[in-house]
């Protein structure tokens, strides 16, 4: 799909293993999908402040801030749901190379989109966080009031209410958004990454 010709990668001598070691942590994308409401902001900037607690580099890629500018040209069609996650996509890599924690909160509804990100990356490198909390929870928070704006048809294209949501088959952390404190979530994402390698201990 690339239009651009005659252009060569240029390897750089400080690769991703010197920030790993100059960080003392990983770098890893936390691609957190959900519905509108469900908690992938929330979640993502509480997980943000722990880890920069830690001493972490970290930053929180969220739907709204890149639709202002990255994807500012991109509406909410399959097709421009498709550019978005796949510009998103590419950014987050770019981070992981720069050796920061990406934490993206993207509805990211296609499971076909979120496999694409997952394939652009390292093995081990992206994990699929599903924020799994009933579409009627979703609907009484309606945190953005756009919900109610969707149910009266001012708002096309709306994710779980004219717009599918895909499950993710197999994430690699499920968290009950609905009936868990926003606490347990946190903890739940800390421990995964102390699990999987991601935070060295006393690093
Ligand atoms: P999203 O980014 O998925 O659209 P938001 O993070 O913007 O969702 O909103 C989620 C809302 O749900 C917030 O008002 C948050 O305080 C509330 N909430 C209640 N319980 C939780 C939880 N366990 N995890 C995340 N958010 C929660």
């Amino acid at each position: 799909m690339s239009k651009s010709t005659n252009v060569v990668w240029h390897h750089s001598a400080i690769t991703r293993e010197h920030r790993h070691q100059l960080n003392k942590h990983r770098s890893v994308v936390l691609w957190f999908t959900g519905l509108s409401g469900a908690g992938k902001s929330t979640i993502a900037h509480a997980v943000e402040e722990k880890l920069y607690a830690a001493g972490c580099r970290t930053f929180v890629l969220d739907g709204d801030n890149v639709r202002h500018g990255l994807c500012g040209d991109l509406g909410f069609s399959p097709e421009d749901r498709v550019e978005n996650i796949r510009r998103v996509g590419e950014v987050a890599k770019l981070f992981v190379e720069a050796g920061v924690i990406v934490l993206t909160a993207f509805i990211s509804p296609f499971r076909l989109d979120r496999a694409r990100v997952r394939n652009i990356l390292q093995h081990g490198d992206f994990f699929e966080i599903y924020c799994d909390a009933p579409i009627e929870i979703c609907e009484q928070r309606d945190v953005k009031g756009l919900y109610k704006k969707a149910r009266a048809g001012l708002v096309v294209d709306f994710t779980g209410v004219s717009s599918p949501y895909e499950v993710p088959v197999n994430p690699e952390l499920t968290l009950m958004t609905g009936a868990m404190e926003l606490n347990q979530c946190v903890d739940q994402v800390m421990q995964l990454l102390q699990r999987r390698g991601v935070l060295v201990p006393n690093g």
